[in-house]
């Protein structure tokens, strides 16, 4: 099977007019044209994180943008608060003990989102105000979790610390309003939602989180983000960016825009409901609890005695549909399917199939077509007009 649709959560299928961005020559990244290009990302991008703020981009996957806004925010032997729901915050809170950031965890069982009362008790008990940043996860990719932002930055908006988020995975898929949450940094990544390939980092900077920083004396060089800052006025960056991904952040940013913000989200909102309509009716459990499910992936547990591993190995050799296996210790125990990315509702309906026939060929008793079928009544009904 030479052709392969990317169902993992990232990198993801990327549209051909995107992709095609990317063969345009190259040119000076110190020149008038790519001057034009960088300021029109950043300007396209700040709607999208919901912030009035600066966004800067760095050549670098998500994990670079994690470290940068890490080290530039806060200084060896300052105390926050991580609160992870899986493998992506337990990075996150690595970052900060790697550079001596002194970490106190906020306990969340994985599949579960973090809940806003134990968040807020902590913050109210810290009456001396020893925390210095909280430290989120919007969409933990690992466990197919959501986090509820809004009640989370209520809980934290009296205490007043700076929050950090990862929203690696979850930007541009669901609404995000950085400035009215009052997040400080916010990060994403190309190769995610906004459907892009891999090699650019995307920060999104608040007005007291550049006065934090400005104070802050952790070291730091290839993400020192107020260089980047410098840069960003006249137009460049300071190490040579990923031009080619620039190309097509830029397509993939004016797609966004003309498909309209609103019907991105909801396509992923339909896909996701589809699979999950599919998964309850073959009657297999969801890993991440209702209420908190992610958009962008949904994770299905393997029910005992097959091999999920084995078939997702047989749906991307013989099938070509990619899925996403467990992390960490849910490596054997999960499948991720991803819905970012340049996927169509019966690109979707075509991977549920033959995730349908390795589960009958591993032995598992299921009504042919069943999930299938369930995925398509819940895409007909979103194609319906909605009775005013
Ligand atoms: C993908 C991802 C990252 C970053 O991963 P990179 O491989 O460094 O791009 C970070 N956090 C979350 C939640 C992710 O899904």
């Amino acid at each position: 099977m030479s052709k392969q649709l990317l169902f993992i959560p990232g990198p993801v299928t990327v549209a051909e007019p995107v992709l095609a961005a990317m063969g345009k020559p190259m040119i000076d990244h110190r020149g008038p044209e790519f001057k034009v290009l960088l300021e029109s990302i950043s300007r396209k991008l700040k709607p999208v994180f919901g912030t009035s703020g600066d966004v800067v981009i760095l050549g670098s996957s998500g994990t670079g943008g994690l470290e940068a806004a890490m080290t530039n925010m806060f200084a060896p032997g300052e105390k926050v608060l991580c609160c992870p729901v899986g493998v992506f915050g337990d990075r996150f809170a690595e970052i900060a003990r790697t550079w001596g950031v002194e970490v106190e965890v906020l306990p969340t069982a994985w599949g579960h989102g973090v809940d806003a009362q134990a968040l807020k008790a902590r913050l109210d008990a810290d009456t001396k105000r020893e925390i210095k940043g909280v430290i989120l996860t919007h969409n933990e990719t690992s466990t197919g979790v959501q986090n509820p932002m809004g009640p989370l930055a209520d809980a934290i908006r009296a205490h007043g610390a700076l929050v950090l988020v990862d929203s690696v995975s979850g930007l541009a898929a669901s609404e995000f309003t950085m400035d009215a949450w009052g997040f400080d940094v916010v990060v994403a990544a190309s190769q995610k939602a906004l459907g892009v390939p891999p090699g650019i980092s995307m920060v999104a900077i608040s007005p007291r989180a550049w006065e934090k920083m400005a104070t802050a004396n952790a070291p730091r060089y290839y993400f020192d983000l107020r260089k980047a800052r410098e840069f960003a006025a006249i137009g460049q960056t300071p190490a040579t960016p990923p031009v080619s991904q620039c190309f097509a952040m830029d397509v993939a940013l004016d797609r966004y825009a003309e498909t309209g913000p609103a019907n991105v989200w909801a396509r992923h909102q339909r896909y996701t409901d589809g699979i999950i309509a599919a998964a309850e009716t073959l009657g297999l459990e969801l890993f991440a609890q209702p209420g908190v499910r992610s958009v962008t992936v949904t994770a299905i547990k393997v029910p005992a005695g097959i091999d999920g591993d084995a078939i997702r190995k047989t749906m991307r050799v013989e099938r070509g549909y990619v899925l996403g296996g467990g992390q960490a210790r849910l490596a054997g125990t999960i499948v991720r399917i991803g819905t970012m990315g340049d996927i169509s509702q019966t690109d979707v309906l075509g991977m549920l199939g033959a995730f349908e026939m390795e589960l009958l060929g591993a032995g598992l008793k299921i009504q042919v077509g069943s999930g299938v079928q369930a995925a398509l009544r819940v895409f007909l009904e979103a194609s319906q007009p909605s009775a005013a």
